[in-house]
This record gives C-alpha cells, sequence and structure tokens, in this order.
C-alpha cells in the first residue's frame, strides 16, 4: 500500500531529523504564514560563556568568590545562563557549593541559600524591579551596550556583582531567518526574556528587524495572540521551560531537541532532534508538499 501523503512527509521530516508528533501537526506546518523565534537556545547556540566577573567594591567579595556563590545558586538549575555560570566555576578550580531551597522563575533567575547566604541570579531588571536604582545597574547596562546578557548577583538581598555573559548565534541562523521570509512571505519576528540591547545586537546578526525584548513567559504568549489576531498561522519555535506556554497557544510549536527543556519537547508538535536551525524551513516546505498532494 502506498502511504498517505501527510505520513510520508512525517517519515522525510524524520529523516531531517525533525520528529513530528502527529499527522494534524505535518499538515499545520504548511498553513504557518508568520514564524516567531526564541532567542537563547533557539537562534543562538545555547552555549553561553562567562566573559566578565564584575565584583561590586561596597560587597567585598573576590571574582572568584562572588563567582562561587552564583555557581552554587545556579547549580540545580537547567537554564544555559545556569550552565554557564557554574562552568565558569569549574573552569576556574572553584569548588561549587551545595544549594538549599533552590527556586526559580522562569525569565527571571534563581534563588537559593548557599553557604548560609541567601543568593538570586538573574535579570537585573527583574530582580530590581520595585527596589529603585542601584550602581550595579549601571555596570549591567554597560555590559549589555557590548552585546552581553547581565545577570545581577545579590546576595542577602543587595547587589554584589554582575556577571556577562555572551552567546554565539547559530551558524545557520542567517540563512534560516532568510528562508523562512521567502516561505512564508513575512520576515520572522524575535520573542526573548533578554535585554532589548543584547537581543538588538544578535537579531542584527541574523537580519531580524522585530525584536521583542525583556518578555515575561506569559508575554511571549501575549505576542503570538497579537499576530495571530492580525489574522497569521504563527509557528513559534523556542527550547525553554518559558517557551512553553507560547508554543502551547501558537497555531504550531517546534522545540529545538538537544538543549530543549522537559517542558517544551513535550508541549511543541514537532521536536528538532538534529541540531540545526535550517529544519524549521525544510519542514514547513514538505507540509506544503504533502498538502498539495491530499488536496
Ligand atoms: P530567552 O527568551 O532569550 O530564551 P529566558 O526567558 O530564558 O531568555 O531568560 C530571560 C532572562 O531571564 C535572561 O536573560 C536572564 O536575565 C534571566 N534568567 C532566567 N533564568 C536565569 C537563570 N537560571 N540564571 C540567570 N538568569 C536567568
Ligand atoms: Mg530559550
Amino acid at each position: 500500500a502506498t502511504m498517505p501523503p501527510l505520513l510520508s512527509a512525517i517519515a522525510n521530516a524524520g529523516r531531517h531529523g525533525v520528529l513530528v508528533k502527529s499527522a494534524v501537526v505535518m499538515e499545520r506546518l504548511g498553513q504557518v504564514d508568520q514564524v516567531a523565534l526564541d532567542k537563547t537556545g533557539t537562534l543562538t547556540e545555547g552555549v553561553p560563556h562567562v566573559v566578565d566577573i564584575r565584583a561590586l567594591r561596597g560587597a567585598g567579595l573576590t571574582e572568584d568568590a562572588l563567582l562561587r556563590l552564583a555557581a552554587g545558586a545556579e547549580h540545580p538549575s537547567e537554564h544555559p545562563l545556569g550552565r554557564a555560570i557554574v562552568e565558569a566555576a569549574r573552569s576556574r578550580g572553584l569548588d561549587v557549593p551545595a544549594a538549599a531551597d533552590f527556586s526559580s522563575a522562569p525569565g527571571t533567575g534563581v534563588t537559593a541559600t548557599v553557604d548560609g547566604h541567601r543568593v538570586a541570579v538573574g535579570s537585573p531588571a527583574r530582580l530590581r524591579t520595585g527596589r529603585g536604582a542601584h550602581p550595579a545597574l549601571a555596570v549591567a547596562e554597560r555590559l549589555e551596550e557590548r552585546g552581553r546578557t547581565a545577570v545581577l548577583v545579590d546576595i542577602d538581598g543587595a547587589p554584589a556583582g554582575v556577571l556577562g555573559v555572551t552567546d554565539r548565534l547559530r551558524p545557520d541562523a542567517a540563512a534560516t531567518v532568510t528562508a523562512l521570509t521567502a516561505l512564508t512571505g513575512t520576515a520572522p519576528v524575535l520573542l526573548t526574556g533578554d535585554n532589548a540591547r543584547a537581543a538588538a545586537h544578535l537579531a542584527d546578526q541574523a537580519g531580524i528587524g522585530d525584536v521583542r525584548a525583556g518578555l515575561l513567559p506569559h508575554d511571549k504568549v501575549t505576542a503570538v495572540q497579537e499576530l495571530e489576531r492580525s489574522g497569521r498561522n504563527v509557528l513559534l519555535v523556542g527550547d525553554g521551560v518559558n517557551d512553553a506556554p507560547a508554543l502551547a497557544a501558537a497555531h504550531t510549536g517546534i522545540a529545538m531537541g538537544r538543549a530543549g527543556s522537559d517542558l517544551a519537547l513535550e508541549t511543541a508538535g514537532a521536536v528538532i532532534v538534529r541540531d540545526e536551525l535550517a529544519a524549521v524551513p525544510a519542514v514547513v516546505g514538505l507540509s506544503r508538499r504533502a498538502r498539495r498532494l491530499v488536496a
């Protein structure tokens, strides 16, 4: 017997390294006319590195002491930034202390008790919300202007330092943006929880002009819904826990499989198993060809 076109398309997608979970998803991929991309781990490789360590003078910690406490708090985290901070501490030969009472807030950061201190690590804007200006914010801003993601380290409620983290654009990011624009007739948008300065720096390299930054998980949902209200079928490509609600809300969702969080992999209709962003335009094309055969 010959296989129905949508099922052969699923088999083909598999050869491109994409696991499409159902015939319905395979069909919906071909209806997409707007793509929204997450930044960290999706447009970028998701292997960020700590490149700056700024210990604030008033807090009296050395660079190593600051990094060590931050790494302790991040140790249980599955976020790429958390892994980068733990890795940075290890590569300096520091022992990473154990964390107690760990909690994480998607799009914001983590909090834990380390060596008897309450340590919070995360977005400077988010951690300082409603707490007034602080010299640490100026340090963070200078790092962001150089394309870094600035990570604030609070110890016992006061800023103790700022870490600068960078991540490389995926090698196929710019080509994928061009291919998706040609395929859908609309330029992809970037949705990110990261700061606007670092996001714009990166979007520029990928050829994306429409950047929506500083988004919490529910803001990503709102951004997707707004695009869909203007009549588009949105395909969201993401990898994080913070992307899961928007992956569920979008017309179709694809998760980056290699570094993707379990929640994103479960929520998305399709998973990119081989770590290539170029698989996105490939599967949209496969779906369109299959739909022509069905019709
Ligand atoms: P993106 O949407 O680009 O994938 P996220 O929503 O995952 O980014 O994160 C947004 C911001 O929240 C980060 O840039 C960082 O400032 C902060 N953040 C989230 N999780 C962590 C963490 N584990 N450690 C430090 N900062 C974090
Ligand atoms: Mg991400």
